[in-house]
């Protein structure tokens, strides 16, 4: 088995050299044990919070030790009388080829006919993070004018559709030129943050909403934020998903020079951990499942191949390489 371990806590921006592939020889199976192949690996971007050696809501990694993350595969092996050799699984032993783990960490994949990569992505974590974030946090309503920011990433990508499905304007904050364009063609307001202040960006989403937002989903922080709380209306909701400008800060950043806009506008905040949530998992499925396997909804992806390739994908999420989920393929 091959897999990637990180060598030290970085401070900053990480750097491939972080990265270090091993090679090991995999002990006999033990009772209960299943050895599976994995296929394809998610890279996400709270795996940096699991990389500052600091205990947040999960552990943080274990220098020299195999990495974690969301993986799908393949069992090739079984000592599990549940999981039979050939049976198509996720788990949470990635950043590797071939991962052996106790049968009761595998999880069979749900029988929606969708590729299977889609378990990691718009029918996954973050798929399922979007629609709780929109639903349950933001308590979105019909007709609601709604801003996402990372608005064309894996979660945002399915929090701009699902919330466009339900009336209101919807406006996602992006990157890159062709994220814009992917927005547009879905009937999205795009707005690119780049070389934009808060009064720039502000401005712009006026100009695309005038009317103002009633949910914020929040995935960025720094000026997206300061933007949002100056467009969105009375009685306003932000869901807190994620705040990626921080995550490679070297110093705690300034908070938004405009809380005071929760209290003038009478806005509720409010941060979330989707695994508190997971008990809906099943809700979530069976609502959005289905219309992913119609094709109604469009998941794209960015794929990376092979696991060398693995911590570049992860990196390149925070350079905004990635339209839709970013994903391994082995
Ligand atoms: P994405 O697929 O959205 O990938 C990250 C994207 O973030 C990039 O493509 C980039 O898009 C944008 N980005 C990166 N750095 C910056 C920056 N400095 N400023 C502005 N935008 C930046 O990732 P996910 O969909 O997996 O995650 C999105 C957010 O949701 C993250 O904040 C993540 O931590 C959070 N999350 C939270 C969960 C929870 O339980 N609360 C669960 C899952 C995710 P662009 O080109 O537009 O800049």
């Amino acid at each position: 088995s091959r897999y990637f371990s990180i060598h030290d806590f970085p401070q900053g921006t990480p750097n491939r050299e972080l990265f270090e592939l091993h090679e090991t020889e995999l002990p006999a199976l033990a009772e209960g044990e299943v050895r599976i192949r994995n296929t394809w690996l998610s890279v996400d971007p709270y795996m940096r919070g699991r990389m500052s050696g600091v205990k947040t809501y999960v552990d943080p990694f274990v220098i020299g030790e195999p990495l974690e993350g969301a993986a799908v595969g393949e069992v090739i092996e079984s000592r599990d009388s549940r999981l039979a050799v050939g049976d198509k699984v996720r788990h949470m032993a990635g950043w590797r080829d071939i991962a052996q783990l106790p049968g009761d960490q595998v999880e069979p994949l749900p029988s929606i006919e969708v590729p299977e990569q889609a378990y990691l992505g718009v029918l996954g974590m973050p798929g399922m993070t979007a629609w709780t974030g929109l639903n349950r946090i933001a308590e979105m309503r019909d007709g609601d004018n709604v801003l996402v920011s990372a608005a064309s990433g894996a979660v945002g990508s399915l929090a701009v559709q699902l919330a466009k499905a339900r009336g209101g304007t919807v406006v996602g904050i992006a990157g890159a030129p062709e994220k814009l364009e992917w927005l547009e063609s879905h009937g999205i307001k795009a707005v690119s943050y780049r070389d934009r202040d808060t009064r720039q960006l502000t401005e712009a989403l006026t100009a695309a909403c005038p009317e103002g937002f009633d949910v914020y989903y929040e995935n960025v922080g720094g000026v997206c934020l300061e933007a949002a709380l100056n467009t969105l209306r009375t009685g306003g909701r932000i869901a807190v998903c994620g705040m990626i400008a921080h995550y490679n800060a070297e110093e705690s950043a300034p908070g938004p020079s405009n809380l005071a806009m929760l209290l003038i506008r009478r806005l509720r905040m409010q941060g979330f951990i989707i695994f508190d949530h997971w008990a809906d998992y099943p809700r979530f499925l069976e609502e959005v499942g289905p219309r992913v396997a119609r094709g109604e909804i469009d998941y794209t992806e960015t794929v990376e191949e092979g696991l060398e390739r693995t911590p570049d994908a992860f990196l390149a999420l925070f350079e905004g390489a990635n339209t839709g989920k970013m994903l391994v393929r082995l």
